[in-house]
């Protein structure tokens, strides 16, 4: 699958590669898990290298200098698998209704000045008689734009939104920020993004690791050849036979990505489970378990 991509291909090319395969692959959408893994890894690695439209990591905030600040959370979704966050970002632009001046443009008001009339009496200078002039506050035209615009309510300039679609780059943690240059995001201003990660509903973060707890019931534990549990790649199926001599399952390289001396590394994902037992065993289930203990020590004993 991977050879239809030629290495000289651009970022967007890439990315759009990327979200078609991410679909074809995905185990919950009846993509296979193995292919899915190694295509994420592979494209890890791609996107690793590529430094085009990509927000850096910042560990402290400048000091000085003009820019826009934003707190964002992010979810474990985003960060490890999409690795893609939409921001809505506020800006200011003018007030198209007034053209950033803040008064209406089509109502006015009589100039206070001279009444209405457009024009003030003075005196000449030489003759000393009683001349009109233009009024100099409202340009002769009598009346003046004083209405405040309703659309900016007289500040000349609108919030608006602007979506900018950010690579997020590996190894994000809580607390860098994200630095949008203005030049590369075609942003009014630079941004910084502080990160903070969403508590997941179902996968805790400790140190690189994510902890995931998963409830599974003593039957199918004893019945069940596999069972199923959610992981940010998809469902993963483990064997019975592996968690009934331990309860906890370490998924290599499915955690958090960090830089560690400059390499790219990857926590580990691991399962805990909790085994939940019957609260009252009815009498009938209680006979048949003895049968089943019976039958079990017999076989045992004899293989
Ligand atoms: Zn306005
Ligand atoms: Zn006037």
């Amino acid at each position: 699958m991977l050879k239809d991509l030629s290495p000289g291909q651009n970022n967007k090319e890439l990315k759009r590669f990327y979200r078609k395969m991410l679909k074809a692959l995905h185990p919950d959408l009846g993509g296979d898990k193995e292919e899915f893994l190694k295509f994420l890894a592979w494209y890890t690695e791609q996107h690793a290298k590529d430094k085009n439209f990509k927000a850096e990591v910042v560990k402290r905030l400048p000091s000085q200098g003009n820019y826009v600040y934003r707190c964002e959370e992010f979810t474990l979704e985003e960060i490890l698998t999409l690795k893609q966050k939409t921001l809505v970002l506020p800006v200011e632009k003018k007030c198209p209704d007034c053209d950033g001046t803040g008064y209406d443009r089509c109502k006015s008001q009589v100039c206070g000045n001279c009444l209405g009339t457009g024009l003030i009496e003075t005196l000449s200078s030489r003759s000393k008689d009683k001349v009109y002039v233009p009024c100099p506050f409202c340009g002769g035209r009598g009346r003046v734009q004083r209405v405040i615009c309703s659309t900016c309510l007289g500040r000349g300039t609108i919030r608006d939104e602007l979506r900018v679609v950010v690579d997020l780059p590996l190894g994000l943690e809580e607390g860098d920020y994200l630095y949008l240059p203005r030049d590369r995001f075609n942003l009014p201003q630079d941004v910084y993004v502080e990160v903070v990660i969403k508590d997941h509903p179902n996968f805790k973060r400790v140190g690189k690791d994510l902890i995931l707890e998963h409830s599974v019931s003593v039957w199918e534990l004893l019945l069940s050849d596999f069972i199923e549990v959610p992981t940010l790649e998809g469902r993963e199926r483990l064997a019975t036979s592996d968690l009934r001599i331990s309860q906890e399952i370490v998924l290599k390289s499915r955690g958090l990505y960090y830089y560690e001396r400059g390499d790219l590394k990857r926590g580990d994902l691991i399962v805990k489970l909790r085994v939940i037992y019957p609260i009252d065993l009815p009498l009938e289930v209680k006979e048949c378990l003895n049968l089943a203990y019976e039958t079990y020590k017999r076989l045992h004993q004899g293989g």
